[in-house]
């Protein structure tokens, strides 16, 4: 009698098992299935017979910062966008002889005089250059390479990447400028090359120019997006919001505008 106990419980078993694991009796078992759905669904207002009131759209300044092309800061130059030769530039002196956009000249002031505090002598080289001036360097750079014996169009190519032509530098905005420090100086001159990076100056500029408004402009290995090869000695002012979001982020002035 015992045996046919035993066999009766377990044909019961699977036969539970069976029934358990069949479609029909899992939505019987959730219930209906409307209703599940409806549960996982996110909470609905509670008062449904009330209309939403619309929100209000963020004012600007309560907006997170996003970029504006509109903000003077952040124009974008370089050979798909050159200059306007009527763009305004109103210049002030900083340093001597140095020209730079009035609205950003403090900040400029402000991160030399914080550089020296900490006892980084930067040193410009380079600051608002004039459309002429832009033009005199460009054809330098191409009679320069026309003598090393490249052909016209090549030479034309190969300086576009070293210098921006007139109306494509960034320096013809005066929010651009060349920087080292005099130890860099002694030992290289105004020759602007990539041995700056290894320089305590480099390393404080990377940390502490986004402080004052400044991005490091042509990063390296950003050739691809910024069409200049890498140049750890060229800063750009787009305003202390901007500067720190795209130092932080690691991108290019193009990145963060969406080109
Ligand atoms: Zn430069």
């Amino acid at each position: 009698m015992k045996k046919i106990w035993l066999v009766g419980l377990v044909v019961l078993l699977i036969a539970a098992a069976l029934l358990l694991m069949s479609p029909t009796f899992s939505k019987i078992w959730q219930g209906n299935p409307e209703e599940s759905n409806e549960s996982s669904q996110e909470a609905q207002p509670s008062s449904k017979e009330e209309p939403l009131e619309e929100e209000p759209p963020l004012s600007s300044s309560e907006a997170a910062v996003t970029p504006q092309e509109e903000d003077w800061r952040l124009v974008l130059v370089s050979r798909e966008h050159p200059l306007s030769e009527e763009y305004p530039v109103q210049l002030q002196e900083v340093e001597e002889d140095f020209l730079f956009d009035e609205r950003a000249a403090k900040d400029l002031e402000d991160m030399l005089g914080a550089a020296w505090q900490d006892g980084i002598e930067l040193r410009l080289i380079s600051t608002y250059r004039s459309f002429a001036r832009s033009e005199e360097l460009f054809t330098g750079k191409v009679e320069a390479l026309l003598e090393s014996g490249l052909e016209y169009e090549e030479a034309v190519r190969e300086a576009q990447r070293w210098i921006a032509p007139p109306g494509t530098s960034e320096h013809n905005t005066g929010l651009a400028l060349d920087v080292v420090d005099n130890e860099y100086y002694e030992d290289y001159g105004g020759y602007l090359n990539t041995p700056f990076s290894r320089y305590p100056a480099y390393r404080w500029l990377i940390e502490n120019a986004a402080d004052f408004g400044f991005i490091l402009r042509y990063p390296e290995d950003k050739e691809a997006v910024t069409g200049i090869t890498y140049e750890p000695w060229h800063y750009r002012y787009v305003g202390r919001e901007h500067a720190k979001e795209i130092m932080e982020r690691g991108i290019t002035l193009e990145e963060y505008l969406g080109f």
